[in-house]
């Protein structure tokens, strides 16, 4: 019922975030008002339903104006973006990986299909920082075309969500556009395809392994207002919490860790010993409770 709550959210996250729905009729993409506020997850700016900004790719296009900027002597650089970033992450870290990503939200369904499961080495949860640093800031800056313009490396190159959200749906609405087709848009479906099957096998490996994304929250976990208390006196180590954890986490040895989704399945579901907590800028809030019941029927 709990982990009901958290699928809901993440729909209706899911819908508002597309919530264009007269693109089949107008055949383009949503270009209105709204468009001008980024998403706190990670939706692509160009789906033919988006209603917002993609936050990585206005982070690629202002990191990628910066030289031509400097060269033409304009010195004002809107930090809009990284602001708008840093205040969610100073709320809540990296709770908007676990409760409105519209592509966290797939990763999960496809986790649900049935079949043998693996976990992701932890070697991999550096990926997403060396995405960060050279494909959304490094990269956008430093080439350049002829005009002092850098390119959005993570869009162009990488992200299966540009892929699956905008770059397939505008080849079916707009047939013109299939005949410039060519071998980086192979290479993205095959990123795509990578991941849609690695997400039946492994919960959430674009999240786990790359997504610059939950990498600049995840700088903001241990520090946000909002917090996971552990309450050691409580713990059993009964190793629920890391069953359960999404991204394999053992809660009593890493509170607060940087790779938390905050999806709180631990809080809410897991721990039958009250050993989990939450507070908000020092005001507590709910606590695991005992549940009995619940761990029997876990044995
Ligand atoms: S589920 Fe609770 S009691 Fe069990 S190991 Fe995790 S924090 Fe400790
Ligand atoms: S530690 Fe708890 S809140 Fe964080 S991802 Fe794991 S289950 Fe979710």
């Amino acid at each position: 019922m709990r982990q009901h709550l958290r699928r809901i959210i993440q729909s209706l996250s899911a819908l508002l975030l597309n919530g264009y729905w007269y693109f089949p009729v107008s055949r383009t993409i949503y270009q209105g008002r709204l468009k001008s506020i980024c998403s706190p997850g990670l939706n692509c700016h160009s789906c033919p339903a988006a209603t917002t900004a993609c936050p990585l790719g206005a982070i690629q296009n202002f990191m990628a104006g910066i030289r031509a900027s400097v060269e033409a002597a304009r010195y004002h650089f809107g930090f809009y973006v990284l602001g708008w970033l840093g205040i969610i992450g100073g709320l809540v870290g990296r709770m908007p990986c676990g409760w409105i990503c519209p592509f966290g939200l797939i990763q999960d369904l496809l986790f649900k299909m049935p079949g043998r499961k693996i976990r992701i080495p932890y070697i991999f949860s550096y990926g997403p920082y060396i995405f960060l640093a050279l494909t959304i800031f490094i990269l956008p800056i430093w080439v350049v075309d002829a005009f002092g313009y850098g390119f959005l490396w993570f869009c162009k190159f990488i992200c299966p969500a540009g892929t699956l959200e905008a770059g397939l749906p505008l080849l079916i609405l707009q047939p013109t556009l299939r005949m410039t087709v060519g071998h980086l848009f192979y290479i993205k479906v095959a990123v795509l395809f990578f991941f849609i099957t690695g997400s039946v096998l492994a919960s959430r490996p674009f999240c786990r392994t790359v997504c610059p994304l939950g990498a600049f929250y995840s700088f903001f976990n241990r520090a946000s207002l909002f917090q996971l208390k552990y309450h050691p006196e409580k713990c059993t180590h009964c190793e629920l919490c890391y069953r359960d954890c999404p991204v394999d986490i053992k809660f009593y040895e890493s509170p607060n860790d940087r790779r938390c989704i905050r999806c709180l399945v631990c809080l809410r579901e897991s721990c039958a010993f009250g050993a989990i907590s939450w507070e908000m800028g020092g005001l507590e809030g709910q606590s695991s409770r005992p549940k009995v019941q619940s761990l029997k029927a876990k044995g």
